[in-house]
């Protein structure tokens, strides 16, 4: 065998190494993309555990027993903090309309 042969032969060889890895990458691309666009939308998670449940679910937790009473606790404590939110500078206005009105009789 010549030199200028074993040196086309490598070449081929080499060549032929590189598609392989490029359709390789290319397949991997292709699984890794289609992995994420299904996940992302088919479903939501569990706002306590994060665990993974359907996208219809609501409230958003799972059927734990647990996660269900923490997010119950979780959304009357909000409800709580919106009124507190709302009553306290009520609160504030009405007792400044009363020293108001106290001052100018
Ligand atoms: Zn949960």
């Amino acid at each position: 065998m010549s030199r200028t042969d074993r040196i086309a032969k490598a070449a081929r060889r080499t060549a032929q190494e590189a598609r392989d890895a490029a359709s390789k990458r290319k397949k991997e691309e292709k699984r890794k993309r289609s992995n994420s666009s299904m996940g992302i939308e088919s479903h939501r998670h569990c706002v306590v555990c994060w665990t993974p449940i359907a996208l219809d679910s609501d409230p958003a937790v799972c059927s734990e027993a647990t996660c269900i009473q923490k997010n119950e606790k979780r959304e009357a404590s909000r409800k709580r903090l919106t009124i507190m939110m709302y009553l306290f500078p009520g609160i504030a206005i009405l007792l400044l309309l009363l020293q108001m009105a106290g001052g100018a009789v």
